[in-house]
């Protein structure tokens, strides 16, 4: 059968949309391939937030098409197909654009066009296929896992969609609309994936801690992401569950208040702030203040003392002032965050903001001062933190081996701080244990060989 190398680009949404299509791809036959250079099947799963995004999978396909394998099966899928589409056959000359509500048909459409090649039906062997129109419940097609040798966490998709069109924000045309899977069925895929050995769950969504708001209802004041939170609560095997990425509004107090009694739920949210100016978050279109903002994380720290809390900020939102940027200085100052995402603000087509004025965009060479004075500022508040450790027990999670070094091994903290220590692939991944910390250096804690029991 043939091999299929599949390349993501983006969030980890992507990644865990192309580990269900690998999966089917395996399921049908097929052999996934890590070697490119072996595959007669190669797909880019693509991502759209930044045009950077774009223009790396667009790069990675012209090189690969520069090969001039009459042969090789070539294809786009995600955001950048969804939004694109036709468009991209004519640009790449690749055979296969499928959008995000069709990952599950991407096998079908690569077995038509071998077929159609074995059949050597000349006309169609330069028939290429586009696949971007929505489809009803296409979320629950993202249940899937292919899990690796005493793989500890895994994504778990539980929505697709964002309704909450921030104006910057290209996810609510390439996404479509909110739509949440059945409590039912995440929990029994979490099941499973406890069976397996998987110990924490990170909970996929664009808009995650609104989940369900539009299909399921409350229950005794509950929202649908809670009342899924307390299912999830109670399967066993799973020690820890995580949710990505949130938005300041989803934080009500029955979200808050479940830190308090989900001892599973672990301590760290992160919690996009975008701006710190209510009048840039208007402009985004983000429906909070600042002040609102400050108010929710206190809410948090007071449920959770040990939180830690990271966020994503945008510099250089058109028209934003230097005073602008101050306020949103002086929050980061003020909330002293754990750890932030910096972005500097890029126009991506077909949003609100791209539309405006050009004498509203704030130069590159002031978006960059911003950028890197912002990361400065953060680093300030934040690596101390790390310090603070040194000397202390930790309790981890380990993951497995070291991605930088083979010969260590590496698990994560409640607070999703990573620690790097000596210990045994086979003995400790998978495990909660203790760690004691010797070094810290730059968002990461090191441990020594020690490993406590
Ligand atoms: S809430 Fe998130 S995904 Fe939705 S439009 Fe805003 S930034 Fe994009």
């Amino acid at each position: 059968m043939p091999k299929v190398y599949v390349k993501t680009y983006g969030c980890q949404m992507n990644e865990r949309d192309s580990e269900q299509v690998s999966q089917m791809f395996e399921e049908r036959g097929y052999t996934v391939t890590r070697d490119e250079s072996d595959a007669d099947v190669i797909l880019i799963n693509t991502c759209s937030v930044r045009d950077q995004a774009e223009q790396k999978a667009l790069g990675k396909m012209g090189m690969i098409k520069r090969r001039g394998d009459p042969l090789l099966i070539t294809g786009f899928m995600g955001c950048m197909a969804q939004s694109r589409g036709e468009e991209l056959i004519k640009k790449s000359g690749v055979d296969l654009v499928v959008g995000t509500q069709k990952y599950h048909r991407v096998v079908d459409h690569v077995d038509t066009i071998i077929r159609t090649r074995e059949e050597r039906e000349m006309d169609d062997l330069r028939r290429a296929i586009v696949d971007v129109d929505e489809e009803e419940a296409s979320q629950n097609t993202i249940r899937d896992h292919q899990l690796t040798e005493k793989q500890a966490t895994a994504f778990v998709s539980i929505m697709q969609g964002c309704n909450m069109k921030c104006t910057f924000c290209i996810v609510p045309y390439t996404r479509g609309s909110e739509r949440g899977r059945p409590i039912p069925e995440i929990v029994e895929e979490c099941r499973r994936l406890a069976d397996r050995g998987v110990r924490e769950v990170t909970l996929l969504g664009q808009i995650v801690n609104l989940y369900g708001r539009h299909e399921f209802p409350k229950v005794a004041g509950k929202s649908p992401f809670v009342q899924l939170l307390e299912a999830l609560h109670e399967v066993e095997g799973i020690d820890r569950i995580r949710f990505t990425s949130p938005h300041p509004v989803g934080y009500k107090d029955d979200l808050i208040e479940a830190f308090t009694y989900l001892p599973k739920l672990a301590s760290h949210v992160h919690f996009p702030m975008q701006s710190g100016s209510d009048r840039i978050l208007k402009a985004m279109h983000r429906p909070y203040k600042a002040a609102k903002f400050e108010d929710l994380v206190a809410k948090i720290r007071s449920a959770r003392p040990d939180m830690a809390i990271t966020t994503d900020i945008i510099v250089g939102f058109p028209g934003e002032a230097e005073a602008e940027y101050q306020e949103t200085r002086e929050v980061v100052e003020r909330v002293g965050f754990d750890n932030a995402f910096v972005f500097r603000y890029s126009k991506r087509r077909a949003t609100p903001a791209a539309e405006m004025e050009d004498a509203l965009q704030v130069p590159e060479r002031v978006k960059e001062e911003r950028n890197q004075d912002l990361l400065a500022l953060v680093n300030q508040i934040a690596l101390p933190r790390y310090d603070a450790h040194v000397g202390k027990q930790v309790e981890i999670l380990c993951e497995g081996y070291s991605k930088r070094n083979r010969n260590r091994l590496m698990g994560r903290t409640s607070q999703n701080r990573i620690v790097v220590f000596e210990g045994d692939f086979h003995r400790h991944t998978g495990q909660l244990f203790h760690v004691q910390i010797e070094e810290s250096q730059h968002f990461t804690l090191y441990g020594n060989a020690q490993v406590l029991a």
